[in-house]
C-alpha cells in the first residue's frame, strides 16, 4: 500500500481542496499518514498570496525534501512553478491550485498502486439520490465543515492575484452543494462556513439556473441556497460575503434564528479613495448605511471584516477616515494587515509607496482603535447567557475551548469555558458569560443544548444532553 503524507497551508479555501485531493488518494487506496518519516511520498499543498505566505510555502516545501525527500507541490504557488523549482530544483511535480486530477497523476506516478485493496471497504452514506457517498476526508474537526459553493472570482482588485491563479468565478449547481451539506450534517457536522471568493456573487457564473435537490428545483443563487441550509438544523455561517442589495434578504433569517446572525465582509478600507485605487466600490458612507440596514433587521448581528493599511497612495487622512470608520461601525471582529506587494498584482504599479516604518505606525493605530471597540462589545457580553460549540479540551481539569455565534473558526475569539466534565468536543452547550477582555470570553458551561439536525444522521455521537457545570 502506497502511503502518502500531506502538507496543507492557506485558507479555507485551499483546505477544502486538500479534503478533496485526501478524500480521492483515499479512494485510490492510498494510505493517508501523519509524519515524513512514515510517508513514501508527500504532498504540500501551498499559498501563494502574499510575499510571506509564498516565503511559508518555499520553507514547507524545505523541510518536506529534508525530513522525505519525494515531494509533489500542489495550490496556489503551483501556479508559479518555476518560482519552486528556482529554489527546489529536487521536487517530483508541481500541479496549480485545485488541480485535484494532477495531484492523483503525481502521486500515481511517483507511488503506481498495484491493486487497490480498500476500496470496496469505504464506509459510505446514502445520498438522497439513491446513490452513495464517501464520508471524504476532512482536515477540520468533525463538528464543523468549510463548504466551497464557487471557485475564482470575476472582480479586478488591485492587491490581487486571485482571479489571475484560480480563475473566473466557477460556482456549483444549488442540488451539488446541497448534498454535500446534507452528507456533512448526516455524519456529525454541526456548524457549516460557507466560503468562495465571492459568496454574494454565487451562481451569477451559471445564471442562477436551477437543480434537483429532493425533488424540487433550487435556483443557483445565494439567497435560495442559503435558505435550503437554513433548514438542515446546523450553524449556517457566511463568508466573503460582499454588501450587495439581495444579501439583505438573509438578515430575516438570522433574525429568526435560522442562520447565524454573522457576516464576513471583507471592506478592505473606508477611504473612497483608497478603495477606487483597490478598484473596490464603497466608502465610510456607503458601508456604515448598509451596516444600519442590515442592523435594523437583526440587533444581535456580529460583522466581522478585514482592511489593509499602507495601500500605495494612502495619506494620513485615508487613515482617519478609516479609524473614525471603525469607532462608528463598532466592527465585532477585525482583521488588519500592512499592504505587501504581491508578484503580478496591478497595484504595483501605482505612485505612493507607503514606507515601512509608516505602515507599522498606520496598522497600530488601527488596531488600537479597533481594541476598545472590540472590549466594549465584549464587556457587553458578561452576565448574557449564549450558545457555544466545543471545539477543544482546555489546560485544566474541566476546562474547554469554544465558540460563541459571533466567532468563526481559527480567525475570531474563543470562549474559555468551565464545565463539570461531562462537555466533549463538538457539543453545543448554554454559557453564562463570567469576563471578557478585548478578543476571548469566560464562560461557565450550563447545560448541553440537544443536537438535532432535520437530516437524517449517519455515524453521529449519540444525542446527549444533561448537566455540564459543578453548579459553581
Ligand atoms: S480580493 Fe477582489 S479580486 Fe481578489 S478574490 Fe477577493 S474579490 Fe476577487
Amino acid at each position: 500500500m502506497g502511503r502518502v503524507g500531506f502538507v496543507s497551508l492557506g485558507c479555507p479555501k485551499a483546505l477544502v481542496d486538500s479534503e478533496r485531493i485526501l478524500t480521492e488518494l483515499r479512494a485510490e487506496g492510498y494510505d493517508l499518514v501523519r509524519t515524513y518519516g512514515e510517508a513514501d511520498v508527500v504532498v504540500v499543498n501551498t499559498c501563494g498570496f502574499i510575499t510571506q505566505a509564498v516565503e511559508e510555502s518555499l520553507a514547507a516545501i524545505g523541510e518536506a525534501l529534508d525530513q522525505n525527500g519525494r515531494v509533489i507541490v500542489t495550490g496556489c504557488l503551483g501556479e508559479r512553478p518555476e518560482e519552486i523549482m528556482a529554489r527546489h530544483p529536487s521536487v517530483l511535480a508541481v500541479t496549480g491550485q485545485a488541480d485535484v486530477a494532477g495531484v492523483l497523476a503525481a502521486v500515481r506516478e511517483a507511488l503506481p498502486l498495484d491493486a487497490r485493496p480498500f476500496v470496496g471497504v469505504l464506509p459510505v452514506v446514502g445520498d438522497g439520490r439513491g446513490g452513495a457517498l464517501d464520508r471524504g476526508v476532512k482536515l477540520t474537526p468533525r463538528h464543523y465543515s468549510y463548504l466551497k459553493v464557487a471557485e475564482g472570482c470575476d472582480h479586478t482588485c488591485s492587491f490581487c492575484i486571485i482571479p489571475h491563479m484560480r480563475g473566473r468565478q466557477a460556482s456549483r449547481d444549488a442540488a451539488d452543494v446541497l448534498y454535500e451539506a446534507t452528507r456533512l450534517v448526516a455524519t456529525g457536522t454541526k456548524e457549516l462556513v460557507v466560503i468562495a471568493q465571492d459568496t454574494s456573487a454565487y451562481g451569477t457564473d451559471l445564471r442562477h439556473r436551477t437543480s434537483d435537490f429532493q425533488g424540487r428545483p433550487v435556483a443557483a443563487h445565494l439567497v435560495p441556497l442559503v435558505r435550503e441550509l437554513a433548514e438542515m438544523g446546523a450553524w449556517v455561517r457566511l463568508h466573503y460575503v460582499y454588501p450587495y442589495p439581495h444579501v439583505r434578504e438573509l438578515i430575516p433569517l438570522m433574525a429568526e434564528g435560522k442562520l447565524l446572525p454573522y457576516l464576513d465582509v471583507p471592506l478592505q478600507h473606508a477611504s473612497p479613495t483608497v478603495l477606487r485605487a483597490m478598484r473596490r466600490p464603497g466608502g465610510a458612507e456607503s458601508h456604515l448605511r448598509t451596516l444600519q440596514a442590515w442592523r435594523a433587521i437583526c440587533p444581535d448581528l456580529a460583522i466581522r471584516s478585514t482592511f489593509i493599511v499602507g495601500f500605495p497612495g494612502e495619506t494620513e487622512a485615508d487613515v482617519d477616515l478609516l479609524v473614525e470608520f471603525l469607532r462608528e461601525a463598532k466592527l465585532d471582529r477585525v482583521g488588519a494587515f500592512s499592504y505587501s506587494e504581491v508578484p503580478g498584482a496591478a497595484a504595483n504599479a501605482l505612485p505612493g509607496a507607503v514606507p515601512e516604518d509608516v505602515k507599522r505606525e498606520r496598522y497600530a493605530r488601527v488596531m488600537e482603535a479597533q481594541q476598545a471597540v472590540s472590549a466594549a462589545i465584549q464587556a457587553a457580553k458578561v452576565g448574557r447567557t449564549l450558545p457555544v460549540i466545543v471545539d477543544d479540551v482546555g489546560d485544566l481539569p474541566g476546562a474547554m475551548i469554544g465558540r460563541t455565534r459571533a466567532d468563526a473558526p481559527d480567525v475570531d475569539g474563543r470562549v474559555l469555558l468551565d464545565t463539570d466534565g461531562t462537555v466533549a468536543i463538538g457539543d453545543i452547550v448554554e454559557a453564562r458569560v463570567t469576563a471578557a477582555d478585548a478578543y476571548d470570553l469566560h464562560a461557565h458551561a450550563l447545560r448541553v443544548v440537544p443536537w438535532r439536525p432535520a437530516v437524517p444522521t449517519w455515524g453521529t455521537a449519540p444525542h446527549r444532553e444533561g448537566p455540564a457545570t459543578s453548579g459553581r
